[in-house]
């Protein structure tokens, strides 16, 4: 026990914390895994330059370190117990330790989702908690935002999105101050903060250091990574090779611009990779702490022409929309790649990317639109869909839905992003103002603005009637939840938001246990749904967001209903990703 000053008493340690759940069994394990459709990617890379491939191989290598460092700012205990399973595993395999390991790569880490929904650990490590490894054990919303009204002054290092917060004790203190004895690039890169640390009172108060500093081993490895993998295209693809050695900079630097311009405005051959920290969805307290990633994609040049074709004129689109007037890039990077392998936050099976998030950069660079082709097409993924629609709908509609629908959804979900509100009425960030709530509106505004801007796209010819009731039908489909959406989920949770409003509104309407679609309300409703979700974005007022959010998120027996036919239709509930490209 220590003393704690009185601005943290309002500081709770979770017993829970300490209590190591016991590891699972065999039948447990298997219940999951029995539930997990196992998906494979392999591009072909034989087409590859020789500097390319040497590239991919370098590439691969700093995604196996964002891997562990996902692994890590999940679960404190995650790689100590990975590492003790490996171990048991390589000493004398057995049906449970094959399946604990299968288990862990489904979940990345030792807390498994269960079939209702919950979060368990099933190695003998803490229950998951929302502070994850990213803010002190223990550390509460309240505790951080109390101290942070205490001392200002640290309010923006607390917060930042590429910042780890610690306890300031000595153990802490010094652990940060050997990162930098180690490695002297960081001293140089992050002027001030040695002498920082080292006038820190040692209090028990809170302090943050840069990722750079926090995750100091990993992060000069993948650099030295990055930047070798670019030696290799220096001569094949300069303006991929530029944007890796950015990139890897930005690493050490802690600062992203540099290689998101370059990443941005590039015109890159064959290659690209997503490589960082970027999104803040494993962030439970705050929403605000980026996660870990690697992607490394392989371009489909002939569909990426057609796409960069069809998204033309999207000024058109943003005048439209019921939100402030803005002047929005008419020219934006969107590519169509296959997945070569994928690392930390963006293992899985995302089916786009849209990125940088910092609403500066954006502003300044725009953002790169990443569709994963072989991801979407995926028939486990396609199958799934299809299956779920036709359980929820009455048959009428069964027809309606097909592939070409859900990719064209999923590539104005992402164009959507880059439309509407970027700003609240008085000039902060949406992230900062919306905090908790800002991951659910951007995507449901995604979501909408893919849906709104059909009948535009129909009016252009880029639609047929057809084309645009599918896209329908797509949207629908995406609204339905096989369980009730745990707060801490945004997309789910958003996606329940619109199925209710749908209802209420008329767009949607229960036949018997199925629901018909009412084509002809489609576009009154999306359009007045979105006017909300972009008022309460201009807001940029917490509690009203969450009063919204409240209101949408009703869970009746009907719904209850539902979700079970969907279970039931939906096939495997998990899906475990192997990469052909890491030997799997
Ligand atoms: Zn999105």
């Amino acid at each position: 026990m220590r003393t704690l000053p009185p601005v943290l008493a309002l500081v709770t340690f979770a017993t829970t914390a300490s209590a190591q759940a016991p590891e699972w069994d065999l039948a447990r394990a298997r219940a999951i895994l029995d539930q997990a459709a196992e998906l494979r990617l392999a591009p072909a890379l034989s087409d590859l330059r020789p500097g390319e491939r040497t590239a991919v191989g370098k590439l691969l290598e700093a995604g196996a370190l964002m891997q562990a460092l996902y692994e890590q700012q999940r679960h404190p205990q995650a790689l100590a117990a990975k590492a003790a399973l490996e171990a048991r595993h390589a000493q004398a395999p057995t049906e449970l330790t094959r399946a604990l390991r299968d288990l862990y790569r489904l979940n990345q880490g030792p807390i498994a989702v269960t079939l209702d929904n919950r979060r368990e650990p099933f190695l003998a490590v803490a229950p998951q908690a929302p502070e994850r490894n990213v803010y002190p054990a223990g550390a509460t919303a309240e505790a951080l935002e109390a101290f942070a009204q205490a001392h200002p002054e640290r309010r923006a290092e607390l917060f930042d999105t590429r910042s780890v917060v610690r306890r300031a004790d000595a153990a802490s203190i010094a652990a940060d101050l050997a990162a930098l004895d180690r490695h002297p690039v960081l001293d140089g890169l992050h002027p001030g903060l040695r002498a920082r640390l080292q006038a820190l009172p040692r209090d028990g108060g809170f302090y943050a250091v840069p990722q750079a500093v926090a995750h100091a081993d990993e992060l000069v490895a993948a650099h030295r990574l990055l930047r070798e993998a670019a030696e290799a295209v220096a001569d094949e693809d300069p303006e991929f090779a530029g944007y890796l050695r950015h990139r890897g900079r930005d690493l050490l630097a802690n600062d992203y611009e540099a290689g998101d311009a370059a990443w941005v405005s590039g015109h890159f051959r064959n290659l690209n990779a997503q490589v960082g920290s970027y999104e803040t969805y494993d962030d439970a307290l705050f929403g605000v702490k980026a996660f870990f990633s690697l992607s490394l994609l392989k371009k489909d040049a002939e569909r990426s022409a057609a796409v960069a074709k069809a998204v033309a004129g999207l000024q058109a689109i943003q005048d439209a929309l019921p939100a402030p007037p803005r002047r929005v890039r008419e020219e934006i990077p969107v590519g169509v790649y296959d997945v070569i392998a994928d690392f930390g936050q963006a293992r899985g099976t995302n089916t786009a990317t849209i990125l940088p998030n910092e609403a500066v950069h954006a502003r300044r660079y725009g953002r790169v639109i990443l569709l994963r082709r072989n991801v979407m097409t995926a028939a486990p993924i396609l199958d799934a869909q299809l299956a779920a629609f036709r359980a929820a709908t009455v048959p009428a509609h069964h027809g309606e839905l097909h592939g070409d629908a859900e990719f064209q959804r999923t590539l104005w979900h992402e164009v959507g992003h880059y439309l509407g509100v970027d700003r609240t009425a008085d000039g902060r960030d949406l992230d900062a103002a919306l905090q908790g709530a800002a991951d659910l509106l951007e995507e449901m505004k995604a979501d909408l603005v893919s849906l709104f801007a059909g009948p535009a796209l129909r009016a252009r010819g880029y639609h047929d009637d057809a084309a645009l009731k599918a896209l329908y039908a797509a949207g629908v489909r995406r609204t339905l939840q096989n369980n009730r959406p745990r707060r801490d989920q945004p997309y789910q949770t958003m996606q329940l938001m619109q199925q209710n409003f749908f209802l209420e509104h008329g767009l949607l309407a229960w036949e018997g246990d199925a629901l018909a679609i009412r084509h002809e309300r489609y576009p009154a409703v999306v359009a007045a749904l979105l006017k909300e979700v972009l008022a309460v974005q201009h807001a940029g007022d917490r509690a009203r967001a969450e009063a919204f959010v409240a209101r949408w998120t009703g869970w009746s027996e009907r719904h209850e209903a539902l979700a079970a036919k969907l279970r039931a239709a939906g096939g495997p509930r998990f899906r475990l990703v192997r990469y052909g490209a890491l030997g799997e």
